[in-house]
C-alpha cells in the first residue's frame, strides 16, 4: 500500500508527487499518456510559477519576455512592464516532461500509460482502478486536468458549469527564430519580444500571440456561456495579426481545449482526496493563467499529505481544503471581481487600460497582477483606493463607490 496517489502527470501532479517524495511519502503516480505528451497551453510561466517550482528549469526555457503588450478593444496598445520582470516561455510537452523527471528522481513511482477509470473507498484508504491494475494508498490527489474523473468519482462535482469553463482555440505557428523577433512587438527596441494579448474579439476571455523558440503560438479562448461563434472569431483574428504582422499565419494545427476559470471555490477535498490544478478550477478567470496555480496547489497538497501520513491522520487533509481557500480560492475571487468589471463592456475595459496608461501605480498594480508578482487580494483594496481618489469620474464610471 503506498502512501499516496497521484493521478495526472500535468505541473499540478508532477510537483504535489515530487515534494511528497521529498517529505518521505511512498507516492505513486498514474499518468495515462506517455511523456512527452503535448498539451495545448501558451506555455507562458510568470516570475511565481518558477518560484514555487524550487528547481532549475534553464534547460526547458525557449524564451524570456519582460512585457505584456495589451491590445483594447478600440486597438489601443497598452505595455504592462515592471523592472526586474521575468517571464518564461516553454513547451509543454519539454516542461511537463521535465517535471514528471524531477519526480521519478525524487523517488516517485511515475507509470505511464495507465487511465484511472474509478476509485473505491476503503476501510482504510483509497483504491484507483485502472484497466487491468489497481493501486491501493492511504491518500489520493486528483490532478488529472479539466476533463478529469478524480472530482467526479470522489462526489466533489460532475461537472463544469458554462461560467467555470472556457474554449480555447490555439495554434502553433513554425517560424524561424530571426522571424519570430522581427515580427513580435517589443516595448523597447532592444528588448525581447513581449506576449501580445488581444482583448474585445470576445467577452470573458482574449487572444494571445506569444513567441516561442521557432514559431508562434497564438491563441483565443473565451467563457463557454458567453461564446457566440468562436470559429468565426478566430478566422477573424488571424486576420487581424497577418494584417498587422505583414504575414501569413498556418494555423494547420489548430486544436481546441477546455480551461477552467477559477471561481468562489467549492470543497476540494474528500474522504482521504484532495484536487489540484486545473482539476480543482485553479486558473485566473482573467488571463487563463494555470501553471503557478498548478504548482502552487501541487505543492500545498504534498505538505498536507506529508503531515496527514506522519500524523496518521487522514482527517489532517481538511487543512488543504482550509489554505487554499485563504490564499488561492480569495485571490481567484477577487481576480472575478476584476474580470466582472472590465468585461461589463468594451467602454469599461478602454477605461481602465486608459488608466492603466496613464498611471504608473495604476501600470504596476496591473503588472504585478497579471504576472502574479502579487496577488489582487494582497493590492485590491490599494487599487480601489487609488482609482477612487486619482481617477474619481472614471471610478465612478467603472462603478466603483467609496
Ligand atoms: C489553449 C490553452 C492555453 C493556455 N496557456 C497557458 C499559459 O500560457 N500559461 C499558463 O500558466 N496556463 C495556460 N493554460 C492553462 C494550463 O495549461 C493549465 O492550467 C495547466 O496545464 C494545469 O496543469 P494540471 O497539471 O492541473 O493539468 P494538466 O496539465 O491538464 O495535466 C493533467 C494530466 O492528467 C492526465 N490525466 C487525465 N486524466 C487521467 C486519468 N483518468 N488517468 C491518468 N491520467 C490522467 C493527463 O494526461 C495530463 O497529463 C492554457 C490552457 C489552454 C487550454
Amino acid at each position: 500500500m503506498y502512501d499516496l496517489t497521484v493521478v495526472g502527470g500535468g505541473p499540478a501532479g508532477a510537483t504535489c508527487a515530487r515534494i511528497a517524495a521529498e517529505a518521505g511519502l511512498d507516492v505513486v503516480l498514474l499518468e495515462m499518456a506517455h511523456h512527452p505528451r503535448e498539451k495545448p497551453c501558451g506555455g507562458a510561466l510568470g516570475p511565481q510559477a518558477v518560484q514555487s517550482l524550487d528547481l532549475d528549469i534553464s534547460s526547458v526555457i525557449e524564451r524570456t519576455f519582460n512585457a505584456a503588450i495589451v491590445r483594447t478593444p478600440s486597438g489601443k496598445k497598452v505595455t504592462l512592464t515592471s523592472e526586474g520582470l521575468i517571464g518564461h516561455i516553454v513547451t509543454r510537452s519539454e516542461f511537463d516532461s521535465y517535471l514528471l523527471q524531477k519526480a521519478a528522481d525524487a523517488g516517485v513511482e511515475v507509470v505511464q500509460g495507465v487511465e484511472v477509470v474509478g476509485l473505491e473507498q476503503l476501510r482504510s484508504g483509497t483504491r484507483a482502478l485502472a484497466v487491468g491494475d489497481s493501486y491501493k494508498s492511504h491518500l489520493l490527489v486528483g490532478a488529472d486536468g479539466v476533463n478529469g474523473i478524480v472530482a467526479r468519482e470522489l462526489g466533489v462535482r460532475t461537472k463544469w458549469s458554462p461560467e467555470q469553463i472556457a474554449l480555447c482555440y490555439s495554434a502553433n505557428v513554425p517560424m524561424s527564430s530571426n522571424d519570430v523577433e522581427a515580427v513580435m512587438m517589443k516595448h523597447g527596441a532592444d528588448e525581447a519580444p513581449a506576449i501580445e494579448l488581444y482583448f474585445g474579439l470576445v467577452s470573458w476571455g482574449y487572444g494571445w500571440c506569444f513567441p516561442k523558440k521557432n514559431g508562434l503560438n497564438i491563441g483565443i479562448g473565451c467563457r463557454v456561456d458567453k461564446q457566440e461563434n468562436l470559429q468565426q472569431t478566430w478566422e477573424k483574428f488571424i486576420a487581424i495579426i497577418e494584417g498587422e504582422k505583414r504575414i501569413e499565419l498556418d494555423v494547420s494545427n489548430r486544436v481546441s481545449y477546455r480551461v477552467p476559470l477559477g471561481d468562489k471555490l467549492n470543497r476540494c477535498i474528500a474522504r482521504r482526496g484532495m484536487l489540484i490544478g486545473d482539476a480543482a478550477g485553479l486558473v485566473s478567470p482573467f488571463t487563463g493563467e494555470g501553471i503557478s496555480y498548478a504548482i502552487q496547489s501541487g505543492a500545498l497538497a504534498a505538505k498536507v499529505a506529508s503531515e496527514a501520513v506522519e500524523s496518521k491522520s487522514p482527517l489532517h487533509i481538511a487543512e488543504y481544503d482550509n489554505q487554499l481557500k485563504k490564499t488561492i480560492g480569495r485571490e481567484l475571487m477577487d481576480t472575478r471581481w476584476l474580470t466582472g468589471i472590465l468585461n461589463k463592456s468594451h467602454k469599461h475595459m478602454e477605461l481602465m487600460f486608459q488608466i492603466v496608461a496613464e498611471d504608473p501605480v495604476m501600470q504596476m498594480h496591473m503588472t504585478d497582477i497579471v504576472s502574479r508578482v502579487t496577488t489582487l487580494s494582497d493590492v485590491r483594496v490599494q487599487i480601489v483606493k487609488r482609482l477612487l481618489s486619482k481617477h474619481p469620474l472614471k471610478a465612478l464610471r467603472l462603478g466603483l463607490r467609496g
